[in-house]
């Protein structure tokens, strides 16, 4: 730290991303990465389009890629933002929705990022207890008095909530903005955009990342009303107008009309996850219900970080969260079958 750092800024413990170790080829299960390339139709976009306008600015209204995904949600273009990642929505939404008054409420164990943008604001944190069982204790977000942020799934768990329970944490903080962060749900859970008919203090938070495949794109948007939308606008053209390079753009917006080739992936993913657990449960482990493109996961002897320290030495990466309830677990990205069964491989050969 220089002298010079602002005191409010002296604590802060910053988010520490999954390891991706440029040193060797490990089979990367880390950091919920699609393991298939994205769809071809981006591909083949960048070489046709105008590399050679990137002298100018991208769009800053990011209008053809809003106009595609609002086709896809079937809502009004003025109901979407765009992003550079979702975390930088996310960050808006902190910036915007929570200060004095108004605490950053989510969950213990969830998104890591949650607390690191409550305390780059200054922000108070409202931090509630999952059930022992990791899912989520819905009344206990009712009346929060705060802006609640829940990821649906939720991570690192994989535990999905209902559109009912949603619902119901909606209906009982109307003078509250709730966040639904929906990285994970084209894995299995349900939306929640159909309750923005009914909900004008729900934004729905999605990504590029991890069921479109352009994790390096660094893409995500909201879906939000109108009048909230505006809000996030009015952070995002007061930090960076041009938050979304011209390449990303063109990316998303042929990864947005190529359906099929999404559900092609999420397909093999869901296949391949189902497959991941029963032979997983096989061995013994525990495995938490997952909606995700992951699976949380206790080996029946190795604590996490022994499983975790001996899959790296074959080659092999997971996440271990070193927290006391997490301790015997780690995550487990779904892979493609082939990776699976080289983890499956790699556990089978661990002398105990
Ligand atoms: C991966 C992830 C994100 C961030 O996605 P980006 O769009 O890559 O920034 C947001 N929320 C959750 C829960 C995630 O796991």
């Amino acid at each position: 730290m220089s002298r010079y750092l602002h005191n409010r800024y002296k604590d802060m413990i910053p988010y520490v991303p999954g390891e991706q170790p440029q040193n060797r080829e490990y089979i990367k299960l880390n950091t919920n990465e699609n393991p298939y390339p994205p769809s071809p139709d981006a591909l083949k976009a960048l070489e046709n389009n105008k590399l050679n306008k990137l002298n100018l600015y991208p769009d800053p209204s990011t209008k053809s890629l809003i106009d595609a995904i609002a086709q896809k949600y079937n809502v009004n273009n003025e109901q979407i933002i765009i992003g550079n990642g979702s975390d930088e929505i996310l960050a808006f939404c902190f910036q915007a929705f929570c200060g004095e008054g108004i605490p950053a409420c989510f969950p213990d164990l969830s998104y890591g990022f949650y607390p690191v943008f409550a305390d780059l604001y200054s922000l108070t944190k409202k931090v509630i207890k999952l059930k022992e069982d990791f899912s989520i204790s819905v009344s206990d977000y009712f009346n929060a008095n705060a802006t609640i942020f829940v990821a649906n799934p939720n991570a690192p768990t994989g535990i999905a909530l209902s559109l009912e329970q949603i619902r119901d944490i909606l209906k009982s903080n109307i003078d509250n903005i709730v966040v639904i962060d929906e990285a994970y749900v084209d894995f299995g859970a349900d939306s929640s955009v159909e309750l923005l008919d009914e909900f004008e203090n729900l934004i729905v938070i999605k990504t590029f990342s991890k069921s479109c495949n352009l994790a390096g794109a660094r893409l995500g948007y909201a879906i939000a009303s109108k009048e909230v939308i505006r809000d996030l606008n009015t952070i995002k053209f007061s930090f960076n107008p041009y938050n979304v390079n011209s390449i990303s753009l063109i990316l998303g917006e042929a990864v947005i009309k190529d359906e099929q080739y999404l559900v092609q992936c999420l397909d093999n993913i869901k296949n391949t996850r189902q497959y991941t657990i029963e032979q997983l449960e096989t061995r013994n482990f525990k495995v938490l219900p997952s909606k995700a493109n992951f699976v949380f996961a206790s080996h029946p002897i190795f604590c996490g970080k022994d499983y975790y320290n001996l899959l790296k030495n074959k080659g092999i990466l997971v996440r271990y969260f070193d927290l006391e309830r997490t301790k015997k677990f780690v995550r487990i990205t779904i892979g493609t079958k082939k990776q699976m069964d080289a983890l499956l491989k790699a556990t089978d050969e661990m002398e105990v």
